[in-house]
């Protein structure tokens, strides 16, 4: 399933956020979406997932316009936010039950997803009473509940330990085998370890969109960055 984004530009009052960028992801495909904070990142990922709506431009999704079909589209986007929002008080799969419920999907996703973010052992704990890591893996199972093709993951990582960053990194890559990821970051050993393409936002304009191959051929990621962006 691809992702089409065509020229959107976003205003917040007069202070323009995005600049008519453009940009595509296909299936199969980890794109690391870099910027420095205050770039347009997360105002791009709102975008894409109908939070927002743009001044001009249209995001497609396997061609069709999201801002027309957005029930439908739903069912192909999964989101998880910058500040993963979840119900402290619920229980892991009674929260999951809800999204579920929400997405009209049936019970047995739930513990198929379960799985897949190895989140058994804590599926009968509050949402509260877990660590960052687990708590990014219940906002990583809600936004595949509904098993969307197209996966936005706004900084996923941030916050983790070590030993969390390398489990929910392998997920991604586990994930991003068949869906379209597209995923914030500041960490560039993230982007280098998970990433097979790189788009770099600066002031709300792309000013880098190549596979890391090619950005990383004669710069380190870092240099590359700052030399973009600063
Ligand atoms: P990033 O995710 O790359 O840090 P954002 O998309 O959050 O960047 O922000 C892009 C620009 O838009 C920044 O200048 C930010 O201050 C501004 N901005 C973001 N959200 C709002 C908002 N709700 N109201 C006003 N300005 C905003």
């Amino acid at each position: 399933m691809s992702l089409e984004i065509k020229n959107i530009s976003k205003y917040y009052g007069k202070q323009k956020a995005l600049d008519a960028i453009s940009f595509s992801a296909k299936s199969g495909e980890i794109v690391g979406f870099l910027g420095p904070n205050g770039a347009g990142k997360s105002t791009t990922m709102k975008i894409i997932t109908s939070y927002l709506k743009p001044d001009d431009g249209v995001v497609l999704v396997n061609g069709l316009d999201v801002s027309k079909n957005q029930k439908e589209m739903k069912k192909h986007i999964g989101y998880l936010p910058e500040h993963n929002p979840l119900y402290a008080d619920m229980y892991v799969k009674e929260y999951l039950q809800f999204i579920a419920k929400l997405h009209q999907v049936s019970e047995e996703n739930i513990t198929k997803i379960i799985q897949l973010v190895q989140l058994e052992s804590h599926s009968i704990k509050q949402i509260k009473e877990l660590s960052k890591g687990y708590m990014q893996r219940v906002g990583l199972a809600a936004a595949l509940l509904h098993d969307p093709d197209v996966l936005i993951l706004d900084e996923p990582t941030t916050g983790l330990d070590p030993n969390q960053l390398l489990s929910i990194r392998q997920l991604i890559q586990e994930i991003g085998k068949t869906k379209t990821v597209l995923l914030s970051t500041h960490i560039m050993q993230e982007v280098e370890a998970v990433c097979n393409r790189v788009i770099i936002i600066n002031k709300g304009k792309i000013v880098a969109d190549k596979s890391l191959d090619d950005l990383t051929k004669e710069k380190t990621l870092t240099n590359v960055f700052a030399e973009l962006t600063s």
